[in-house]
C-alpha cells in the first residue's frame, strides 16, 4: 500500500521569454515509512517538483491534464489535483503533508514567536485545545534536542542560531504528525555534526510515526546515509530510480554515474573530484531527444538527439531512462 502515487506530473510556467517545462512527466510512489532521496544538480527541478506535490506554485503554473497525485490517508484516497479551492489545499499542507526548507527563516513569520506559530498550526490541523497544543509544541522542541524548550517556545526565530532554527522548523513540521514530510535540502546550511544529528532525528521519526519522507538534496552522500530509494532528476525529468544501494553500486544512467564520480572517495581522498563537464541548459533551450545529450560522454548517436529514451528495467525495482539500456534489446 503506498502513501503517495504520482503519475505523469507535468508542470509548465509562462515566462516573459516563453513557456518552460519545469516538471516533465514525473511518476513515482512512496510507501509509509519509506525515505526517497530526490537528487540532481541545482536547476534539475527537485524543489519545483516537491512544491508541485503541494500545489505550491506561482499562479502562472499549468499542470497537464493527465497529471495525477493521489495521497492515501487513513480516511481514504485524496485526489490532490482535484482540490481546486485554496482552503482544501490548506487542509493538506501542514497537515497530511509538511515541508521543511533549506532556509528556516522562510518558515517562520518574523513577528510571531516560534511557539505561537507552532500552536496556531496545531489548532488548525488537530482537535487539540490551546493548552494541549502548547504542551505538545514544547515536547517537540525538546525532542529535536533544543534544551530549555519552554524558554525557547517564547522566542522569535531571529533570536535562535541557524542550527536551532532548523531544529525548531523540523519540530513544527513534525508536530502535526504528517503522513508525508518533504525536506528540501534541510541540512545543507548546517555544520556536519548538526547535519548528522538532524538526519538521525528524521530517521527516528520515520520509524516512530511511519511517515514517508521525500528528501531533496544535491548530495548523493547524504542520500546514501538517509534514503531507502533514490530518484535522480535532470531538467525536470526523472532519469533513474531505484533502491539506494543498487543505484549507488550500479548506476546505469551516465548522469547518475557522473554524480557518483563527483563524490569524494573515502579510500582515495587524494584523488581529484571529477565534476560533470558543462552546465544544465536553460529550460528555455531544452535539448531535443534525451535532455542530457548535450553533456553526455557516452552519447550513442543521433537517436540520443532525436528520441526521448523510454524507461528500461535495469534491476529489481531499478529503472533507467537511457538509450544505452535498450541496446541489445529487441527494440
Ligand atoms: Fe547519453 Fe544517449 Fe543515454 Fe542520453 S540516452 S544519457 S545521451 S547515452
Ligand atoms: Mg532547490
Amino acid at each position: 500500500m503506498s502513501l503517495i502515487d504520482v503519475r505523469n506530473l507535468t508542470l509548465q510556467f509562462d515566462t516573459d521569454e516563453g513557456r518552460i517545462t519545469a516538471v516533465d512527466n514525473v511518476s513515482f510512489s512512496l510507501a509509509p515509512g519509506e525515505v526517497m532521496g530526490l537528487v540532481g544538480e541545482s536547476g534539475s527541478g527537485k524543489s519545483v517538483t516537491a512544491k508541485a506535490l503541494m500545489k505550491l506554485n506561482a499562479r502562472n503554473g499549468h499542470y497537464s491534464d493527465d497529471s495525477q497525485i493521489t495521497l492515501h490517508l487513513d480516511s481514504g484516497p485524496v485526489d490532490v489535483m482535484s482540490l481546486k479551492r485554496p482552503r482544501d489545499m490548506a487542509v493538506i499542507r501542514g497537515g497530511a503533508i509538511s515541508m521543511i526548507f533549506q532556509e528556516p527563516m522562510a518558515s517562520f513569520a518574523p513577528a510571531m514567536t516560534v511557539g505561537s506559530q507552532m500552536v496556531e498550526q496545531l489548532l488548525i490541523h488537530s482537535n487539540m485545545n490551546k493548552r494541549q497544543a502548547k504542551e505538545l509544541s514544547i515536547e517537540m522542541l525538546d525532542r529535536v534536542g533544543i534544551s530549555d524548550a519552554s524558554t525557547r517556545f517564547n522566542q522569535y526565530a531571529f533570536e535562535m542560531s541557524g542550527g536551532m532554527r532548523q531544529r525548531a522548523m523540523i519540530a513544527m513540521a513534525l508536530s502535526t504528525k504528517p503522513k508525508l514530510l518533504i525536506a528540501d535540502e534541510p541540512t545543507t546550511a548546517l555544520d556536519v555534526t548538526i547535519q548528522a544529528q538532524v538526519i538521525d532525528l528524521m530517521k527516528d521519526l520515520v520509524d516512530e510515526f511511519k511517515m514517508g519522507i521525500i528528501f531533496i538534496t544535491h548530495d548523493l552522500g547524504v542520500v546514501a546515509q538517509t534514503a531507502d530509494k533514490v530518484a535522480v532528476m535532470y531538467l525536470g525529468r526523472m532519469i533513474e530510480q531505484g533502491p539506494v544501494r543498487e543505484v549507488i553500486r550500479n548506476p546505469r544512467h551516465p548522469y547518475t554515474q557522473g554524480l557518483i564520480d563527483a563524490l569524494p572517495k573515502l579510500d582515495d581522498l587524494g584523488a581529484p573530484l571529477r565534476a560533470i563537464p558543462g552546465d544544465i541548459p536553460s529550460p528555455l533551450e531544452r535539448p531535443s531527444g534525451c535532455v542530457f545529450h548535450t553533456r553526455c560522454s557516452q552519447i550513442i548517436g543521433d537517436i540520443c538527439k532525436t528520441h526521448l529514451p523510454a524507461w528500461a528495467d535495469t534491476g529489481a525495482d531499478h529503472r533507467t531512462a537511457c538509450h544505452l539500456c535498450h541496446q541489445g534489446a529487441s527494440a
